[in-house]
C-alpha cells in the first residue's frame, strides 16, 4: 500500500512541476498580469501549441493512412506490397537491400505488420513495418529511395510484485490476479525442489517480487525473480536471489541453496557409447534418427540409481524402450532409464524414491544391440542433453559472501512481508532501464 500512496504523491508532485514549468515557459508573462481568470484562460488557449504530430515507429503519419494486419501462412513480402501499388522493380530492390538486415523470405505467419500508405487515390505504400518480435521491428521504406532498417526497441525493467492465496488452482489464482503466465513458470523453477506445483492446494499462499519487462508500456515478459515466498502444506519457503560469482541462484533464510544437485550419472559405467544428438546413425535401425538420450555402456545387472528424489511415473515394458522407469522429480525435471533387465523391488508407478536409490538393472531389452542404459532428461517438458543442461549452482552461500547475503536477504524478506495478499499486483517505483 505504502508504495502506491508514495507513487501517487510523486505523480502529483511531478505533474504539478511539469505544469508550472510549462506555464513559465509558454505563457507570455504580460498577458497573465492584471487580467481576470477568464481572460487568462483564453490567452493560455491561444498560445497552446498545435496538436503534436502523430508518430509511430518514428514516422510522422499525419498525412498517411495506416493499415495494420498480420502475416498469413506462406505469405511473401512481394504479395503484400504489390497489392498496394509497389512495383516489381521496387520489390526486387527492397529484397536486395534487405539481405544484410532481414531476410524478407522469412516472414513469420501471425506476426504483425503495418502499411503506411499515401492518402490519395493511388494509396501507395510508403513504409511497411514488420514486427518479428515484441522487441524489434523492420522498416521497409519505399518512399523516394528504398531503404531497410532494423530497429531494436528499448526494454524497460520495472520492479513488480504479485501475491495470492490459492482458491482452486494456482493457474486460476494467478490469472485472476492478472499475473503473467510466465511468472508462474519462473516461480515453479525457483521452487522446483520445495513446492510440488502439481500438488499446490487450496490455502497455499505466495508472494513474489520480480522484474517486469516492458516495451512502450506493454508487458513483453519477465526478468528475474528477486524474491519469493511460498506457503505450501503449511510450510514457509523463501527464495532470495543472490549471485556469489558462480551464476544466478536462489537461497533460503539460512543461506542454503534451493537447488538440489542431481547425481552426475545414474550408474557406474564403462564408457558413454552414444551422446545426445538431434541426428545419429542408429546401429539397429540402420538409418539416421535423433538420439535424445545418453547411452552408458555397462555390464548386464549393473545397478541403476535415480539421479534425484522423485515419484515413479512409469515402470513398464515398451517395444523400443524395453523395460524402463520414468521418474518425475518435480514440476520442472523428469528423468527416464531405458533397456533395463529388471526393476528393483518396490519400483512401480506412484512409488516415492530417494536420490541414489536403485531402481533397476542394466540390460538390453527393447531396441538395443548390447547391454547399456539409455538415460533421458526432461526440463519443462522438453528433452535436453543431460550432460549439458545448465542447472543453477547448488552450493550454500559461502563465508565470503555471508555478510552481503544477510543484508540482501533482510531487505527482500522485509519487502515480501509488506506485500498484502488482497492488493494483488502493484508496481513499485523502482525502475531500471536496459537496452
Ligand atoms: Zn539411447
Amino acid at each position: 500500500m505504502k508504495s502506491k500512496v508514495t507513487g501517487g504523491f510523486f505523480l502529483v508532485v511531478l505533474l504539478t512541476a511539469a505544469i508550472v514549468f510549462y506555464l513559465v515557459q509558454k505563457t507570455p508573462a504580460p498577458a497573465s498580469i492584471g487580467r481576470s481568470a477568464d481572460t487568462v484562460r483564453v490567452i493560455a488557449a491561444d498560445t497552446m501549441p498545435a496538436a503534436p504530430p502523430k508518430i509511430i515507429y518514428g514516422i510522422n503519419i499525419d498525412s498517411l493512412d495506416v493499415i495494420e494486419n498480420v502475416i498469413r501462412p506462406n505469405q511473401f513480402l512481394g504479395e503484400i506490397l504489390s497489392k498496394h501499388n509497389v512495383s516489381d522493380r521496387e520489390i526486387h530492390e527492397l529484397s536486395q537491400k534487405s539481405r544484410e538486415v532481414h531476410d524478407v523470405r522469412k516472414l513469420v505467419s501471425r506476426k504483425k505488420y503495418t502499411l503506411l500508405c499515401s492518402r490519395d487515390s493511388i494509396q501507395k505504400v510508403q513504409y511497411m513495418i514488420y514486427e518479428p518480435s515484441n522487441t524489434e521491428y523492420v522498416i521497409y521504406k519505399i518512399k523516394d529511395s528504398i531503404e531497410v532498417l532494423r530497429q531494436v526497441r528499448k526494454i524497460d525493467t520495472i520492479r513488480s510484485q504479485a501475491a495470492g492465496i490459492i482458491e482452486s488452482s494456482l493457474w486460476e489464482t494467478m490469472t485472476n490476479a492478472g499475473t503473467d503466465p510466465l511468472l508462474i513458470h519462473a516461480l515453479s523453477e525457483v521452487f522446483a525442489w520445495q513446492v510440488d506445483f502439481y500438488r499446490v492446494q487450496k490455502g497455499d499462499k505466495f508472494k513474489v517480487i520480480y522484474e517486469k519487462l516492458l516495451v512502450e508500456d506493454q508487458p513483453v515478459g519477465i526478468g528475474k525473480i528477486i524474491g519469493a515466498y511460498f506457503n505450501h502444506f503449511g510450510n514457509d519457503y523463501y527464495a532470495i536471489y543472490f549471485d556469489q560469482g558462480n551464476g544466478i541462484s536462489y537461497f533460503d533464510e539460512k543461506g542454503q541453496s534451493l537447488q538440489k544437485q542431481f547425481l552426475r550419472a545414474p550408474l557406474k559405467y564403462n564408457r558413454i557409447s552414444s551422446r545426445y544428438t538431434r541426428r545419429r546413425f542408429h546401429p539397429v535401425l540402420k538409418r539416421y534418427k535423433a538420439h535424445l538420450g545418453t547411452d552408458y555402456a555397462a555390464p548386464t545387472g549393473t545397478p541403476i540409481r535415480s539421479v534425484g528424489d522423485g515419484i515413479v511415473e512409469e515402470a513398464r515394458y515398451a517395444k523400443y524402450n524395453g523395460r524402463y522407469v520414468k521418474v518425475r522429480h518435480n514440476s520442472v525435471y523428469t528423468t527416464q532409464y531405458l533397456h533395463m533387465s529388471g526393476f528393483a523391488s518396490g519400483i512401480r508407478k506412484g512409488a516415492r524414491i530417494k536420490q541414489g536409490q536403485v531402481i533397476g538393472y542394466v540390460g538390453s531389452t527393447g531396441l538395443a544391440n548390447g547391454p547399456h542404459l539409455c538415460f533421458r532428461f526432461w526440463k519443462n517438458g522438453q528433452q535436453v542433453d543431460a550432460l549439458k543442461v545448465e542447472l543453477p549452482p547448488s552450493e550454500p552461500v559461502t563465508e565470503k559472501y555471508k555478510a552481503a547475503y544477510e543484508v540482501i536477504k533482510e531487505a527482500i524478506i522485509s519487502n515480501l512481508n509488506k506485500i498484502d495478499y488482497s492488493t494483488g499486483e502493484e508496481e513499485t517505483l523502482a525502475t531500471s532501464k536496459q537496452l
